[in-house]
């Protein structure tokens, strides 16, 4: 390998005592922590872990954390009215409905009832079109906690050619949203894009966020990338057990590009520490509070 491993996990660790300190000024500001309410419907193990992990990241950034459960068999108008009751709760700064739903309730639906100023999650059309047209937005956690990385490994990424494989509007889109932001010439693939490979080998910056194992090959990789994989797949291993990979053949990209993010321990622990930011920001925001700079 001669790539340098950028270690999301280390950076990860900074945001949020960056965090924590914010939260403090916001207290000392406000007279209260920001508060992050987490919605989930249903007994999703994995759903559990993620909301679990919300809340005690919350908690240890001295912010404010409810979790409110809906049963399985809840309506899609139960879950829009318990929303916007939280709409209306002041001491509520930001609103994350735990997806996926089930399929009784219309994702959609319930996104638009969320209040864009409580959007943490940046996933309401108004934050995607406020991103889209380059006003302030709250962003999705997971594609700027991979434009936190790139630019921390890169500074100015202003001119290069970036390639993002998928166009999730979770992912891969507002991904290709940040970084025409920073000037980045930006290529969009997905499930149709012809001769992928040969897209891939143009790029300065590849951010693969596919959800197929080892999908991307290091012959792929121009010499000298820096590699950013978005992919958690869970793999059979020996003896029966299972283990995670990334979208990236790692080994083989390694050897190619200048910087890569390992998986586990890159981009993954980055979304929960650009969840906690987007809240103290759109706390800070809702009172109409001076933003927070270096967040
Ligand atoms: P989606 O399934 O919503 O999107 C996948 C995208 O990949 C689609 O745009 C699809 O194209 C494209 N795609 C599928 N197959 C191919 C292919 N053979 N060649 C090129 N493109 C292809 O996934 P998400 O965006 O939600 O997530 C992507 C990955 O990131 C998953 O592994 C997920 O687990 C992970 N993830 C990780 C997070 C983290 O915190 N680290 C957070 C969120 C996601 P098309 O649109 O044409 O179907």
């Amino acid at each position: 390998m001669s790539a340098t491993l950028i270690d999301g996990k280390a950076f990860a660790e900074g945001l949020r005592g960056r965090v924590a300190d914010a939260a403090k000024r916001f207290q000392a500001d406000a007279g209260r922590a920001p508060g992050l309410v987490v919605v989930l419907v249903g007994e999703d193990p994995a759903s559990s872990v993620y909301v679990r992990s919300k809340g005690k990241a919350c908690r240890e950034a001295g912010m404010e954390s409810t979790e409110h459960r809906l049963p399985e068999t809840a309506s899609q108008e139960e879950l829009i009215a318990l929303v916007k009751s939280l709409n209306a709760d002041d001491k509520v700064d930001g609103i994350l409905v735990q997806l996926p739903l089930p399929s009784q309730i219309d994702d959609k639906a319930v996104i638009g009832t969320i209040d864009p100023a409580k959007d943490v999650d940046g996933f309401h059309v108004v934050n995607a079109g406020r991103l889209a047209v380059g006003e302030d937005a709250l962003v999705p956690c997971t594609p700027l906690g991979c434009l936190m990385l790139l630019k921390d490994q890169l500074g100015d990424l202003t001119g290069m050619n970036a390639v993002v494989i998928g166009r999730s509007n979770i992912v891969g889109k507002p991904m290709a949203q940040l970084l025409l932001g920073e000037s980045c010439t930006v290529t969009i693939a997905h499930s149709r894009t012809k001769d992928l490979p040969e897209v891939v080998r143009r790029a300065d910056i590849v951010v693969a966020a596919v959800g197929r194992p080892e999908m991307v090959k290091g012959d792929w990789i121009k010499p000298g990338a820096v590699v950013i994989d978005v992919g958690i797949n869970r793999v059979p291993a020996a003896e029966g057990k299972t283990r995670l990979v990334g979208d990236v053949a790692f080994d083989e990209a390694a050897a190619q590009a200048s910087a890569i993010t390992p998986v586990p321990g890159g981009v993954g622990p980055m979304t929960i520490a650009v969840l906690l930011r987007n809240t103290v920001v759109a706390a800070r925001a809702r009172l109409g509070l001076t933003p927070e700079v270096g967040l």
